[in-house]
């Protein structure tokens, strides 16, 4: 019988080539902070969204590049949000 798969399993078969020097995804600390409900805590399926003391921190590594947190994102301009340059970013693996 095939084993069911955890979320930390499934993340951690994949692969990530960090670009160390640009990060892909940026937000505004000050617009952050006027944001009352900070959905991109719950929402990201990677969890790199934290709450610490009130303020959001975020890692941009081990991001699948699903786009959630810039749709759901409820305040203009608090992410700048782009793809990884070439041969950065996210590399899925499924077995
Ligand atoms: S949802 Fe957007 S504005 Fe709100 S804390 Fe997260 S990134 Fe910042
Ligand atoms: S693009 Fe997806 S995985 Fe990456 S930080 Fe946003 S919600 Fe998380």
């Amino acid at each position: 019988m095939s084993k069911t798969l955890t979320i930390e399993d499934r993340l951690g078969i994949d692969k990530f080539q960090v670009d160390e020097e640009h990060a892909h995804i940026r937000l505004n600390a000050e617009l952050c902070a006027t944001c009352a409900t900070k959905p991109c805590t719950w929402a990201c399926p990677a969890l790199l969204y934290k709450l610490e003391a009130g303020a959001v921190k975020f890692d941009y590594a081990g991001c699948l590049e699903c786009g959630t947190c810039r749709v759901i994102c409820p305040v203009k301009g608090a992410i700048t949000w782009e793809y990884p340059k070439a041969t950065f970013g996210i590399q899925f693996r499924y077995g």
